[in-house]
């Protein structure tokens, strides 16, 4: 039998301009909750703590919360799975919607960070950039060399998507002919405009979500029903070879 993972194989076999695109979905088996929905993160915190104005007037509130999320919680020791080091394997350029680092993890090389990343830190004076693990985060608020608030290089609510990533992504869903989404609902504007874009502009869609999304019965040409980690495995099966 053809199945759908046969066809989205040659599909990917067969692209020229291969690329991926993913959210949460991909890293919940990593042990990272996804933010919304039932036992998602904005169910047992505020979303107040990330939105940037509130960071800019409250540093020491926000820290607590964002130290205990992020860097002693959420993403401490976090590894990657199955599905990320099955995606580095097809070597594609890889738009993330995580913040999480672990499809630099598994090996992938082109990683544009639609949302930033968690392991950096940047001072809100003068912009210069820490590797986390330089830094003590045990104080109360971090601070630049400068005097400068540190805040995680990821993006705040209210704040605008790093230009870069967002010219890249939308560079890359223009000329792609194949777009591998995996593990996102299509929610998060604007994120959630770039396999719509990649679609208009003549890419075949292939989604894997464990349920419908947005995109499925849209934009979606080929929808595997699975997890991540149960079916990219599969997909890249045989494929690095013939690429
Ligand atoms: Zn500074």
């Amino acid at each position: 039998m053809y199945s759908l993972i046969e066809k989205a194989k040659e599909k990917i076999r067969k692209a020229e301009r291969l690329v991926a695109f993913t959210g949460a979905g991909i890293s919940i088996t990593s042990g990272i909750p996804p933010f919304r929905g039932p036992g998602g993160l904005w169910s047992k915190y505020d979303p107040s703590i990330l939105d940037i104005d509130f960071f800019i007037s409250n540093p020491k509130q926000s820290w607590k919360y964002i130290k205990e999320i992020f860097y002693e919680y959420l993403l401490k020791d976090v590894k990657p799975n199955p599905a990320h080091v099955a995606l580095a394997k097809l070597t594609c350029p890889v738009i993330t919607q995580n913040i999480d680092n672990l499809h630099q993890a598994a090996g992938s090389e082109d990683v544009i960070e639609f949302h930033g990343t968690a392991q950096t830190l940047v001072c809100m004076d003068c912009s210069k950039r820490f590797n986390r693990n330089n830094i003590d985060l045990s104080v109360d608020i971090p601070r630049c060399d400068c005097g400068g608030v540190l805040k995680p290089d990821f993006v705040f609510f209210g704040e605008q998507i790093p230009k870069d990533a967002l010219d890249k992504s939308f560079m890359l869903a223009q000329i792609c002919d194949v777009m591998l989404v995996v593990g996102t609902t299509g929610e998060i504007m604007p994120a959630s405009q770039i396999p719509i874009f990649a679609k208009n502009n003549g890419a075949f869609i292939i989604e894997v979500n464990p349920n419908p999304s947005n995109y499925t019965g849209g934009i979606t040409d080929i929808f595997l029903q699975y997890k991540a980690e149960e079916v990219l495995p599969k997909l890249v099966e045989g494929v690095k070879d013939v690429r």
